[in-house]
């Protein structure tokens, strides 16, 4: 090749870059630091409120206040919402006019998982086992034969609050749903995957010590269920609950376990709901340092996502117009002028390039662990359908920002066209007449109980939004 030619192309072809060309050593250790302040957040947020409350004390401790509609506020105050503990919005006013436009990131803290049936607890064949409702999109054969944690708030009739979190410490016991013996599972390895597992079928052993006294001993032939009496008794002597109570409950089952370095480099993460914690983390951390900038940046924490961002705790809620419109009626400002100039990094995870699966990926669409945060112009299914389709104006925005900072970002969507798709909470945000795009970190097995990202990704996501924030 002529100099003349290999010259052109590098001044006119796109070339994707890898985290670890552009970044020194010390930017890749600083990555790997900052990776372990994640995997710590991760460990304790494995539930919308745990993330909630989890980021409410790192926002504490840099000096965050709670701030309730109709509170007065000037710039440099940093406050936040906790709302009804499963979403929560931080904000730091600005120097500027509100109505040159808030900064907003938003990422989502609910990830798939079971929930109980608020009947959940009976017995069959001498096991105790718990009936689920699996949330959001599972692939339900990831779920069996795993070890699986309960976390969750069981409220009591008086208003109590009781917090379950059982299976993570060392000496807990955890759950697990059976599965067949391939000795035995001729028929269910010739059905197709989605019709192999139910959801009726995911029901969790919970226990098989059937209760007995010395007056009233076990007596196999009357069964008489001691095994839900035996669970039930363990639930009240640690908790104070009767089955009664686990109909205003909220108890998910999780995978058990904490986050693991994943490869002899370590170079990567696993664990359980980086979709969406691994944005989550970043916009956080990202707002938290901010001093008094020159725009007002917000940072929120939403629940649903995965069942579609609906009630007053989703992206679909009326939270953020309210407090858009409260922190205008007190600064002066017309909302809608804040709205109309408010810019909107919806933060969520992308689909990771998968070599063992190439057959749904389009190549030079696909987002790459290890190349950095992706910023992604639309999702969407079957020709775009239900999503925010960012405008080339806001794509050239980001660039700018990004290029400026020296970002290492990529662009992608989810796969081959017509091989599935997703949304987002952008187009929720988008429909205020705020601009909005994605940006987040490329995934390996999304959804499943243990997903992988890349540590590099992580920490230029968090790059990203400090420089967003900043701009
Ligand atoms: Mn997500
Ligand atoms: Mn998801």
């Amino acid at each position: 090749m002529s100099e003349e030619i290999k010259k052109l192309k590098e001044q006119l072809f796109y070339k994707k870059r890898s985290v670890y060309e552009v970044r020194d050593d010390a930017q890749i250790e600083a990555a790997m630091r900052f990776a372990e302040g994640y995997a710590k957040f991760l460990d304790e947020s494995k539930t919308e409120r745990e993330a909630v409350a989890a980021g409410i004390r790192i926002l504490k401790s840099k000096g965050f206040k709670p701030y309730k509609l109709g509170d007065n506020v000037k710039p440099g105050d940093k406050l936040y919402i906790d709302n009804r503990g499963k979403s929560l919005l931080a904000f730091v006013i600005g120097t500027e006019s509100l109505e040159c436009g808030i900064r907003i990131s938003a990422a989502h803290v609910d990830s798939p998982r079971l929930d109980l049936k608020q009947h959940t607890i009976y017995e069959d064949g001498g096991f105790g086992y718990l009936k689920t409702h699996y949330y959001g999109g599972i692939r339900k054969y990831q779920w069996t034969t795993i070890p699986l944690a309960l976390h969750g708030v069981v409220i009591r009739a008086d208003g109590a609050s009781i917090s379950v979190n059982i299976g993570e410490d060392e000496n807990d016991p955890v759950f697990c749903i059976t599965d067949l013996l391939p000795h035995l599972a001729k028929d269910q390895a010739t059905k197709a995957l989605d019709s192999a597992f139910t959801g009726e079928g995911l029901n969790i052993l919970v226990g098989s010590r059937p209760y007995a006294t010395k007056d009233e001993p076990f007596d196999t032939k009357s069964p008489d269920e001691r095994v839900k009496l035996a669970i039930l008794k363990a639930l009240y002597d640690k908790y104070g609950i009767t089955e009664n109570d686990l109909i205003s409950a909220e108890l998910s089952a999780v995978p058990a376990g904490k986050a693991r370095d994943i490869g002899l480099d370590r170079a990567m993460l696993g664990g359980y709901g980086h979709d969406d914690r691994v944005c989550a983390y970043p916009i956080l951390m990202a707002i938290a340092e901010l001093e008094a900038p020159a725009h007002t940046a917000m940072c929120i924490f939403a629940d649903k996502e995965e069942i579609g961002s609906e009630g007053n705790t989703g992206m679909k809620g009326r939270l953020l117009a309210d407090v858009i419109s409260e922190l205008s009626k007190t600064l002066g400002a017309d909302e809608h002028i804040v709205r109309a100039n408010s810019i909107c990094l919806s933060a969520d995870v992308a689909a990771g390039f998968d070599p063992l699966y190439p057959e749904v990926f389009e190549k030079s669409n696909s987002a790459i662990c290890g190349c950095g945060v992706v910023l992604t112009k639309f999702t969407g299914s079957r020709g775009k359908s239900g999503t925010n389709d960012a405008s080339a104006e806001t794509v050239a925005r980001m660039r700018r920002i990004f290029d400026e900072a020296g970002v290492v970002w990529q662009t992608a969507e989810l796969g081959k066209v017509d091989q599935g798709g997703g949304g987002t909470v952008a187009m929720y945000i988008a429909n205020h007449n705020i601009d909005t795009i994605d940006l987040g970190v490329p995934v390996l097995s999304m959804h499943a109980p243990f997903e992988i990202i890349s540590k590099v990704d992580l920490y230029e996501a968090y790059l990203a939004h400090v420089a967003f924030n900043n701009k």
